[in-house]
């Protein structure tokens, strides 16, 4: 697609975003507050929905993964040890004509990307992405520490804990769900690069052990690239790629990201990345803590490598968000194409009229499936316009409580993707969407 088409396209997500309640602006009433984004009724459940589906398959289901939910402000020690005190920063210039700041590595022919003036950056700074903060009444440095830039160093330090309580065995990970934050230079691209974040991230503890790290780094690789697919996400926009020598982490054996075609190019979901026993043995050095596994079977203390799926949160929704929009001019609507599970409304109910005990018939409808799913009354407009609303947000399902319905006690129940309506008994629209919404 030419860039003009996909700037538009991107403009046209942005706008329905901020229209039918997925996102808006941070303190929007006061200007904004640049990189932090609000998510609305339908975006939350969206989200909601994603972090249900990745905890489901990366938690629930397995017998090998532990859950843990830890604080975004930790002791300042762990990020001395982690590193990220002193070397979680980015090369930074600013343009001296407009005075715009960027990443010196985004600079090309060393032109300002704002202004368009050449050769006019101061030198470049190093600038620490971590923003700091003050624990207690003291502002002091012996009281500083920093809101977490990911969430891993939480599961890091709790690795004995875990080890201690859960009677977990090696090979088994710890994932995490939470906010990270990040003073980026440049948020931009509406919530993929924002200063306050979500991140998914799993720690997947194995034998110290190239070959065996190796083998649970590439199952992690496809397992990951596997679970967006099975969201939704058109494979020839999703790809993995291996990280060249030159972009790992000093620490790093071995690093893929998930990338995903978005209207404005090609980006990283997720990264995957065999982190060797770095971060335990940081956290003994520092703690003076040992954080050795003892292998009952091999009956051998070790550290053991880990391999971590970290994902975040909010570049999956805008990747499922872009992902499912398309626009059917043919039949007058725009759609959201989500995939029933993640879709922040499963099923919407509309009477046809509000008249003749439709409405309350419809009502109580709706009061029997929002036990089960987030479900949706609508009484306002003409019925066409009331199914276009629903295929804008991505709802899978609408029922109609019309005439025939209170002859024959059926509702007519009309499919998102292919328009296609067929009438189903009153009692059985339960059973017919759980089969439908299979999944969730
Ligand atoms: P990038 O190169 O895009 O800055 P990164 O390689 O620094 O990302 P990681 O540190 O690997 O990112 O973080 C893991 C995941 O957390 C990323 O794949 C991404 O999904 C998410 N993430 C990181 N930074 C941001 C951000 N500023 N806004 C939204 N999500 C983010």
């Amino acid at each position: 697609m030419a860039k003009n088409t996909l700037d538009q396209k991107m403009q046209q997500i942005v706008s329905l975003c901020r229209r039918r309640a997925f996102i808006f602006q941070s303190s929007e009433i006061y200007g904004g507050l640049n990189g932090c984004w609000d998510y609305g009724p339908l975006g939350v459940e969206l989200k909601r929905n994603i972090k249900a589906a990745w905890w489901r398959d990366m938690v629930t289901e397995r017998q090998d993964i532990e859950g843990v939910d830890c604080s975004i402000l930790m002791n300042p020690k762990v990020w001395e040890a982690s590193g990220h005190a002193s070397s979680f920063t980015d090369p930074m210039v600013d343009c001296m004509q407009c005075r715009g700041r960027f990443r010196a590595d985004h600079i090309v022919k060393n032109q300002c990307p704002t202004c368009g003036t050449k050769d006019k950056f101061t030198e470049v700074r190093l600038f620490n992405l971590m923003f700091k903060t003050y624990v207690g009444a003291l502002e002091d440095s012996s009281s500083q520490t920093y809101l977490r830039p990911e969430t891993a160093q939480g599961i890091f330090v709790n690795f004995d804990n875990v080890v201690n309580t859960c009677r977990v065995k090696v090979p088994f990970g710890i994932a995490q769900i939470g906010k990270a934050f990040r003073n980026e230079i440049n948020p931009r691209n509406f919530t993929f690069r924002s200063r306050e974040f979500e991140q998914m991230e799993m720690e997947f503890f194995v034998k110290p052990d190239l070959e065996e790290a190796n083998k649970w780094f590439e199952y992690w690789k496809q397992e990951r690239y596997q679970w967006y697919l099975k969201y939704g996400i058109k494979q020839e926009r999703l790809h993995l790629r291996p990280h060249e020598e030159n972009e790992l982490a000093h620490y790093a054996a071995g690093c893929a990201d998930i990338e995903y075609d978005f209207p404005f190019g090609r980006a990283e979901l997720e990264g995957i990345a065999n982190r060797t026993d770095y971060d335990l043995k940081r956290h003994s050095e520092v703690s003076g803590k040992d954080l050795k596994y003892f292998d009952a079977e091999a009956k051998t203390h070790y550290v053991p490598y880990v391999i971590e799926p970290s994902a975040g949160a909010d570049r999956a929704t805008l990747a499922f968000l872009v992902d499912a929009y398309e626009e059917e001019p043919e039949n007058e609507r725009t759609v959201l194409r989500f995939h029933p599970a993640i879709a922040p409304i499963k099923v919407a109910v509309f009477p046809l009229v509000n008249k003749e005990g439709m409405p309350e018939l419809a009502e109580k409808l709706t009061k029997t499936l929002k036990k089960k799913w987030h479900s949706f009354y609508d009484d306002k407009g003409a019925i066409g316009r009331r199914y276009r609303r629903q295929d804008e947000v991505g709802t899978p399902f609408c029922l109609t409580v019309d005439g025939e319905t209170m002859k024959s006690n059926t509702v007519t129940v009309r499919q998102r993707d292919s328009m296609a309506q067929e009438r189903v008994a009153v009692d059985q629209v339960v059973g017919y969407l759980e089969k439908q919404l299979t999944g969730i």
